[in-house]
């Protein structure tokens, strides 16, 4: 097997999920080798060998400094015919799911994506993936090569396996297609506190908030415990709360000390985000609410009642 793992930048550093990934991919054995595309990037590539790369192509051009799919989708085609890999991996995001799509219709390659797991059984290798709304796991391959794979976000942890990488630069022609959308402008979200990502606490709210304008009661116990804001999807798409708070089957994989849900009625799909929590502490005004078949704790209620005082508790609790 010969494995191109993709590597993003993320704000100066290697993204952490891409570093999974490649983990694995060493852990599974044959050659393992990385890229990384950008505009000023090469001062990243030597620390992938720390996740298992024995080798890390770097193509810098002014040409690949805005994130954009197209000019990465001519390179890494490039790569891939040239560097003979049958494998390519990247770690989901909206840059590479856009890439990775876009380069199986390069390769005629099959690609399988939300990956949880890869394996090599019987000398093949086999993909995991959750079906049925998460509820069920299948095993999926593929049926020629080179072998496209997009990897749940959150998957693997970062392991150093203590190597070093060659860096290599190459080079690509990048079309004139490829080069025809522009980048506007890119925005970043001013945000306080811990991302979810990160947050030891969450205080999620659900539909049962019943307007926007009382996620204000998530945001103060959020503060008053240190922790951070997640949403379900109903809120998202109901344009309550923005989708980087989104938790869940198609918004973010999370696992804090403690999750506290407000007006969440527990389903499937935001279960799947969340399960792996340490403490999940339900409110909910209804008692067959299926959250609290999971939650260790259940508080039967209106939230607009509890969660202020609750507020209030824990801020009295610390100026104690
Ligand atoms: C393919 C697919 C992907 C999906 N992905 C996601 C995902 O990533 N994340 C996600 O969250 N969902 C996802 N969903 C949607 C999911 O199925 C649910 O519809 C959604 O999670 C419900 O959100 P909710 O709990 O906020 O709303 P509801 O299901 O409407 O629940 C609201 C809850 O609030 C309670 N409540 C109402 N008023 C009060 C009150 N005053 N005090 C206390 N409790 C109150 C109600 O009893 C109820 O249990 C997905 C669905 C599909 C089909």
């Amino acid at each position: 097997m010969k494995t191109l793992v993709f590597l993003e930048d993320h704000e100066g550093r290697l993204q952490k999920d891409a570093l999974g990934v490649l983990s694995r991919a060493a852990s599974l054995g044959g050659e393992v080798e990385a890229v990384l595309l950008g505009s000023e990037v090469g001062g990243l590539a030597a620390d992938a060998g720390r996740y298992g790369a024995t080798r890390v192509h770097v193509m810098e051009d002014v040409l690949l400094a805005k994130p954009l799919p197209q000019p990465r989708v001519d390179a890494l085609e490039t790569l891939v015919r040239e560097g003979g890999f049958d494998t390519v991996l990247f770690a989901a995001t909206v840059l590479s799911a856009d890439i990775a799509a876009a380069l199986a219709a390069r390769l005629d390659a099959g690609l399988n994506w939300d990956l949880t797991d890869v394996v090599v059984e019987d000398g093949r290798l086999v993909g995991k993936r959750p079906a049925l709304g998460d509820s069920v796991y299948v095993d999926v391959g593929w049926t020629s090569e080179p072998r496209l794979a997009l990897i749940r976000s959150g998957t693997f942890e970062p392991e150093e396996r203590g190597g070093t990488a060659e860096v290599q630069k190459f080079e690509s022609r990048l079309h004139d297609f490829s080069l025809a959308a522009e980048m506007v402008e890119q925005a970043h979200e001013e945000s306080e506190g811990p991302s979810i990502e990160d947050a030891d606490v969450i205080v999620a709210g659900g539909r049962g908030l019943g307007s926007p304008e009382d996620f204000a009661l998530v945001e103060e116990l959020a503060k008053a415990l240190g922790g951070a804001v997640a949403a379900t999807r109903a809120v998202v798409d109901a344009g309550w709360y923005p989708y980087a708070a989104q938790v869940g089957q198609t918004g973010k994989t999370v696992s804090p000390k403690l999750y506290i849900a407000c007006g969440i009625s527990g389903a499937i799909q935001h279960k799947v985000g969340m399960q792996s929590s340490g403490l999940i502490v339900a409110i909910n005004k209804d008692p067959n609410a299926p959250i609290f078949e999971y939650a260790d704790l259940g508080v039967v209620g209106d939230l607009h009642e509890i969660v202020p005082k609750l507020t209030e508790l824990v801020r009295a609790r610390k100026a104690a």
